[in-house]
């Protein structure tokens, strides 16, 4: 076992200290773990952070990683992750329902790491937390209802395929992920460890694309242009919009035509 109070450089803050003080910066925490859960905890936050337009957040918040409970906490295999708070932006597991694309982000790139993800929608007591622990491989497997439910939701969310979130493996589920998956350009099957990464890949990076700050020159090119050719604008809407569009297209990092 040994101690830790940082994953890819950023503060772990115990944030259950009072019943009040959930979600806020908490107080300092360095928990004991297997040195070897700490080193897989230390690829997966450094991927998160990568992967999320954010970046690094301030704090990292959790209920906790060593405890005396029976299990994996206790074998120093496990930690619950409450959230992770950025200069402006605040992620909290328990807000889920007002941010659920930005969860499933986060959530996909839990399940590269690890393989037990208990999350949101798994029970009551996993609406406050992530749960995350190693005793399992991250393959995916049809028989995990953890692993089918995070598959569900974010077919569901994610993916704009909509299915029932029940922790089934069934035929509508079956065919929305065949259909994902042909529609992300992955060959490999979801039932493939390299077809679930990939799928996992996918799900971050549609789920983390909305919360980019700005939009990107091209977005913004586009959106003006669907603008200026909208009939309906008013001759003075469309010099507005044809001065603004004209800066845009003279900054040259815009690739028109
Ligand atoms: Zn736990």
């Amino acid at each position: 076992m040994k101690r830790f109070n940082t994953l890819d450089g950023v503060p772990l803050r115990y944030d259950r200290k009072t019943s009040t003080s959930y979600g806020t910066i908490g107080v300092p925490y360095k928990p004991y773990s297997e040195e070897s859960f700490i080193q897989e905890l230390e690829a997966c936050f450094k991927e998160l952070f990568q992967v999320c337009p954010l970046g690094k957040p301030n704090y990292i918040l959790t209920a906790g990683a060593w405890t005396p409970k029976p299990g994996m906490h206790k074998k120093g295999r496990a930690i619950d992750l409450d959230g992770l708070l950025w200069d402006d932006y605040r992620f909290i597991t328990l807000e889920y329902p007002g941010q659920k694309k930005f969860y499933l982000a986060v959530d996909a790139i839990l399940r590269k790491h690890f393989g037990i993800v208990l999350n949101f929608r798994y029970d009551r007591p996993h609406e406050d937390h992530f749960h995350i622990d190693n005793s399992v491989n991250t393959s995916f497997d049809r028989n995990s209802r953890s692993k089918v439910i995070a598959l569900q939701m974010g077919l569901t969310h994610v993916h704009d395929t909509p299915v029932i979130i029940d922790g089934i493996w069934g035929d509508q589920t079956s065919k929305a992920i065949n259909d994902v998956l042909k529609e992300l350009n992955i060959s490999d099957p979801v039932t493939r460890r390299s077809g679930w990464h990939a799928y996992l890949d996918a799900t971050a990076a549609k789920g983390f694309a909305h919360i980019a700050a700005e939009p990107s020159l091209d977005e913004l090119y586009s959106i003006h242009r669907e603008m200026i050719e909208n009939a309906e604008l008013s001759t003075s809407a469309k010099h507005g919009l044809m001065a603004s569009f004209n800066a845009i297209l003279s900054h040259e990092e815009v690739d028109v035509i």
